[in-house]
Order: C-alpha cells, then sequence, then structure tokens
C-alpha cells in the first residue's frame, strides 16, 4: 500500500470526540447526497491522477512532498469547524494551538520573546518581514543575494522599496565583499540572508555578515524558508552550523511549515525578535476583534481570513514531533542530508557528470559531462525527460556562469547552465540512493 489509508479510521474516532463537545445543542439536519459526493470525488481522483508521484522516493526533483499523516487528518478534523485565525470569534481553540506552536519554533531558534504567526506560505511571511523592515527604514535597500528566492526583489518591488542583488561566490552563497562593498555605500536598510537558497540549498554565511553589521549597521532578515528546520539537524557541515548557531541574532525570521514541516499548503511563519514591531500592523476594525482583549491574530498579521486548520494541523505534528534536536523530526532531517552527501559521492565518483557544490542540506545539483556550455544545459534537459519515462523524476535549475567559472572546466558559449538538480526531502530517499545512482548511469 503506497498511499496511507488505515490512519482515516482514527479520524472517524476524533469526529466523534469532537462531536462530543457540542451535545448539549438541539439535534438539527445535516444530510449529504452520498450518490453526489461519490461521483464528484471519483471524478476528482481520476484528474488528481495526473500528477508526478510526489509520495513515492523515486520522486526526487523539487521541494513537494506531501504532508505526515498527523498534520493531513488534524487539518481535516479541523474542517469540520473550518476555525478562521483571524479573530477569536473565528478561532479561538486554533488560535492558542497557533500562539503555542509559533512560540516552539521561536524557541528553536532560541528566542524565549517573540512576535509571530502563521500565514499563507513563504512569500507572503517574507512580504510581512520586508514591510516592517522597510517600515522602520524607509527609503532604504533591501539587499539579498543573486542566488536569494525571487520574491525579494518583487516584494521590494510591491512595497516600493529600492532593491540590489549582492554576488555570490562558488558555493552559491552571498560574497561578503560583493556585500561589503554594497554597504559602503551607506544606503542599506536591511540584508536578507538566505539560510538554504531554493536552487541549491547553500546557507549564507551569517558569521561573516554579523561581523559586517557592527560595522554598517542595519536589519538582518533570515530567509529560512526552505532550510530553517535544518537547526535542528546533528549532520551539518561545520560552517553550515556556525551559520545556523547565529540565526539568533537576525531581527525576523520566515520559515515554511509547508517545506520541511510536514503540512500541508498554506503554512508559512514569520517571526520577529522585537515584540514592539505589533505596533506597525495597528489598525482599527469595527467589528472584530470584540469578543475577548486577548491577542487576536488578525492584529498583527497582514493577511485578514487565515485557516485554522493550518494551525491545528502543526500544531498536531509538533506534538507528535517536538522540535527537538536528537528527536525523530532532527532526524528525518538528518537522514535527507545523508541521503544528499551519499548521492553526491556516487554522483562525484562517475566520470559521466560533475558535482557542483558539496550539499550544505538536502539539495544536490550537478552536470552531465560536456565540452560546451550549451551541450551541459541540452544534456540535462534530455536526462531530465528520460528518467521521468523511467518513473525517477529529477529538477533542473540554471546557475550563472559568474557562480560555476571556477567549479566547471567548460567552454562559455553561454552564460548560464541547466544543471540537475534534486531535493532529497523525504527520510526514505537514503534508502533509494543506490537505485538512483544506478539508474543515472544508464542515461
Ligand atoms: C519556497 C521559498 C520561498 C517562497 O515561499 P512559498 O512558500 O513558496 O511562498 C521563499 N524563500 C525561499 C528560500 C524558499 O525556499
Amino acid at each position: 500500500m503506497s498511499f496511507e489509508k488505515q490512519s482515516l479510521g482514527i479520524l472517524r474516532e476524533a469526529l466523534g470526540r469532537l462531536e462530543e463537545g457540542f451535545g448539549d445543542l438541539p439535534a438539527f439536519d445535516s444530510d449529504a447526497d452520498m450518490a453526489g459526493l461519490r461521483r464528484v470525488l471519483m471524478e476528482a481522483a481520476d484528474k488528481l491522477q495526473d500528477n508526478y508521484p510526489y509520495h513515492h522516493p523515486l520522486y526526487a526533483g523539487q521541494m513537494l512532498k506531501p504532508p505526515h499523516p498527523v498534520a493531513r487528518l488534524a487539518y481535516m478534523l479541523a474542517m469540520w469547524i473550518n476555525p478562521n485565525n483571524h479573530a477569536l470569534d473565528g478561532g479561538r481553540a486554533s488560535s492558542a494551538m497557533e500562539k503555542e506552536a509559533v512560540a516552539d519554533i521561536a524557541e528553536m531558534f532560541g528566542w524565549d520573546t517573540h512576535l509571530g504567526h502563521l500565514c499563507g506560505g513563504g512569500t507572503i511571511a517574507n512580504m510581512e518581514a520586508l514591510w516592517v523592515a522597510g517600515s522602520l527604514h524607509p527609503g532604504k535597500k533591501i539587499v539579498a543575494s543573486a542566488q536569494a528566492h525571487y520574491t525579494h526583489s518583487r516584494l521590494a518591488g510591491v512595497l516600493h522599496l529600492p532593491f540590489q542583488a549582492v554576488a555570490c561566490d562558488g558555493r552559491a552563497r552571498m560574497d561578503l565583499n560583493a556585500l561589503e562593498d554594497v554597504l559602503k555605500q551607506r544606503d542599506v536598510g536591511t540584508v536578507v540572508a538566505t539560510m538554504g537558497t531554493t536552487a541549491a540549498g547553500a546557507v549564507d554565511p551569517l558569521p561573516g555578515i554579523l561581523r559586517l553589521r557592527e560595522k554598517y549597521p542595519f536589519r538582518l532578515h533570515a530567509d529560512a524558508a526552505y532550510g530553517g528546520y535544518f537547526t535542528l539537524a546533528g549532520n551539518l557541515d561545520e560552517d553550515t552550523r556556525q551559520s545556523f548557531d547565529r540565526l539568533s541574532e537576525a531581527d525576523s525570521i520566515v520559515i515554511d511549515p509547508h517545506k520541511h514541516g510536514l503540512q500541508p499548503y498554506g503554512c508559512g511563519c514569520v517571526l520577529f525578535r522585537d515584540p514592539s514591531v505589533g505596533t506597525i500592523y495597528k489598525h482599527d476594525s469595527p467589528y472584530t476583534y470584540f469578543s475577548s482583549a486577548d491577542l487576536h491574530l488578525g492584529e498583527i498579521s497582514l493577511e485578514c481570513s487565515r485557516a485554522g486548520a493550518s494551525a491545528v494541523a502543526l500544531w498536531s505534528t509538533m506534538r507528535m514531533f517536538p522540535l527537538v534536536r536528537g528527536g525523530q523530526f532532527a532526524r528525518g532531517l538528518e537522514r535527507g542530508r545523508q541521503a544528499a552527501l551519499m548521492l553526491f559521492d556516487k554522483i562525484a565518483g562517475c566520470k559521466d557528470y560533475f558535482t557542483l557544490f558539496r550539499p550544505e542540506l538536502d539539495i544536490l545539483v550537478w552536470v552531465p559531462a560536456a565540452r560546451r556550455a550549451s551541450e551541459m544545459s541540452l544534456r540535462s534537459k534530455k536526462i531530465f525527460h528520460s528518467a521521468a519515462r523511467r518513473d525517477l523524476h529529477l529538477a533542473v535549475a540554471g546557475f550563472p556562469k559568474e557562480i560555476l567559472e571556477n567549479i566547471l572546466d567548460v567552454e562559455w558559449d553561454r552564460r548560464e547552465i541547466t544543471c540537475l538538480r534534486s531535493c532529497l526531502m523525504k527520510p526514505g530517499h537514503v534508502d533509494w540512493v543506490d537505485h538512483i545512482a544506478k539508474m543515472l548511469k544508464d542515461f
């Protein structure tokens, strides 16, 4: 059985328990058209077959994985209530669960106090962080590495803040000399450090960035949407570890529970070290926030209505898998990184491919051997398609000459190379490395 279905019985049981809480109410009719439901659901299931097999270890492409069963079940359970975590009127219990879950994430980063909440995803979380940054340093530049998620330059545009990209070194990390050159212009308000780039899983050198902050004061925002949870992993390289160990010194952090936190989509998280930034969110709403004097999460969030079910799913997952070093959740991340290192070694020993960067997290990037940049790119795309036809699903990513020129001995007939890329996000990937490596030899 590849789709886990056994746990659905527990959902039925939990629904009974939930219903007990409303047992005093007079009965009312709530019937469903079973035949109609069945017909439409079967049709939906047929349509959904047109997807890559994200749940299977041979899907080793983009950062996609199904949520853990506990998250799926808790989310569904909450759907019978459909709480809205905007105001306490809409989700009293689920708002409390959100506050608890978010405080645990803040604690994972070493923060006893914080301001923060869940939101739709990394994009909106980063937007809030940059909006707060822009409110504190109006008109000043936002800078992020050239490998940072494209969302930062776009969000700076949305917020009408100037943006500048900082060059990367040969490991796809922010280059500190390039950063200092930009800082010397004295017009930078915020530096965005990426803790795990989307393309290569590269971690910007936080100790060096923090050293520069002493000389050129700026606000530091950490985009840990992808990599944040890796702070729990016990098998990072020393320099990566040192960057994660300084994360608590950032002013704001974004992390995506819907990437590595085992959650369904629609679950990002933004955290601020200084709770007083909450005043920036201040607004007067004539029709909410009257049921309680306690904090309504809508008072510190740009989004209004938000899925309380996301909070219920995250809270339940963290109950089952607490965010502790050495715990089961941390071991899952460690296994992903172990898988990436194992595949890195196998590919490095193969004459048909070149590996590019030693994986810092669980993302691996490599290229097929060829003389010219254009041939390499073409071969990557061909391998991507032939692998997919044989049920091995990889991804591709383009890297510029500036990053690769000291790593690859190649004729640069174009300025970018399309590379093969694999996110080994599932703990089970480690058992499939041999199989994947063998398949790669055949293309
Ligand atoms: C995924 C990602 C984002 C965007 O987050 P979404 O959840 O897709 O909106 C931003 N930054 C980084 C580093 C990411 O990996």
